[in-house]
């Protein structure tokens, strides 16, 4: 087996974690390599919408905008990054990463930086309807279904928020949610339920998302009773949270409970040499402020301890 290729830092994942630490690696003088699963750079920015209301020098701007410059200052500062490839296994030992295709890198530091995902149902049908009726998105999405039936999972802000959506271009909205008990924003349910063209489920749980060349409909079965319902829909918004990318970190560096890294200042890992930035280690506030100022401050502590910047 051919040796692994060696640089100074690894870097797992190019959002904005990753990018903003792979700038000021770069600044100190260290050779770092990104790994990026994704096609382009930018992560989660992709997914944004709407005008960012809350980051310093890009108020206003969409996702796109923000990854489109991002991208520019990634080529702009020569940022080596390979993309197009998850990264399948991650090893303790030798600190050795290998992409899906094979190739193999040991870094003597490695920063993971993998974000979140949105979580799925995990349910049959799932996974063979993405993007013919399964969405996660109904700010991006929900004209295509304008005016047929939906149905919405979840029961906090995001998904009661979609549920008004979907409703305001015409559709007629099931909002599905297993408990009794909603954590959404008190003036969106008060919304929802008075609205006319929404019908609450709650104390449900989808079991199956049927169709074949596209979604026909959602069953689910509610609690306390054994008869599965079936509801004829056009689209399923999947709006359930979100979950750390850090299944393939099992038994390398120590999770909490919900699978997050858990990192101390600068990023720092149970596993030596192993440090984790951004999202993927931060449940309480996920956001590109702190995506950018933890990578920043993993990279300082690397420097540190890779000898470029004194103790
Ligand atoms: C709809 C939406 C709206 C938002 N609005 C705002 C807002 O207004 N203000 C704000 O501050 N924040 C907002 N955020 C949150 C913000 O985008 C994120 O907190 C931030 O981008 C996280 O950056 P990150 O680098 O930590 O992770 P991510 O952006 O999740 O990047 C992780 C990267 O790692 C890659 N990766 C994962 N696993 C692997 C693997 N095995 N191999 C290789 N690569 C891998 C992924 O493909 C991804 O590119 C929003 C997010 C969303 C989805």
């Amino acid at each position: 087996m051919p040796r692994p290729e060696r640089h100074d830092v690894l870097i797992v994942g190019a959002g904005v974690a990753g990018l903003s630490a792979a700038l000021w690696l770069r600044d100190f003088g260290l050779d770092a390599l990104l790994l990026e699963e994704a096609t382009q750079p930018g992560g989660q920015l992709h997914e944004i919408h709407a005008p960012i209301p809350n980051y310093l020098l890009a108020f206003g701007w969409d996702g796109r905008r923000f990854a489109g410059q991002a991208l520019n200052d990634a080529r702009s500062a020569a940022l080596r990054i390979l993309v197009g490839e998850p990264v399948a296994r991650v090893a303790a030992r030798g600190r050795l990463v290998e992409r899906s295709g094979g190739d193999r890198f040991s870094g003597r530091a490695i920063l993971i930086a993998t974000g979140l995902r949105r979580r799925g149902l995990g349910v049959p049908g799932e996974a063979a309807l993405v993007g013919r009726g399964v969405s996660h998105s109904a700010n991006r999405d929900r004209e295509r279904y304008a005016g047929k039936p939906v149905l919405v999972v979840g029961g906090g802000t995001a998904a009661v928020e979609d549920a008004l959506l979907c409703a305001e271009s015409g559709s007629d909205v099931t909002l599905l949610h297993r408990s009794a008990r909603f954590r959404a924003r008190s003036d969106f349910l008060a919304r929802a339920r008075a609205h006319p063209k929404i019908r609450i489920v709650a104390g449900a749980v989808v079991t199956e998302l049927v169709g074949v060349e596209r979604l026909e409909a959602v069953r689910y079965r509610t609690r306390g009773a054994s008869a599965v319902r079936e509801v004829a829909v056009a689209a399923i918004f999947i709006r359930i949270g979100w979950e750390p990318r850090t299944e393939k970190l099992r038994g390398v560096v120590r999770l909490d409970r919900a699978g997050y890294v858990k990192a101390g200042v600068g990023g720092v890992t149970s596993a030596p040499g192993f440090y984790a930035a951004g999202d993927v280690c931060s449940p309480r506030w996920p956001s590109i402020a702190n995506a950018a100022g933890q990578g920043a401050a993993a990279a300082w502590e690397i420097a540190r301890s890779l000898g470029r910047l004194p103790r």
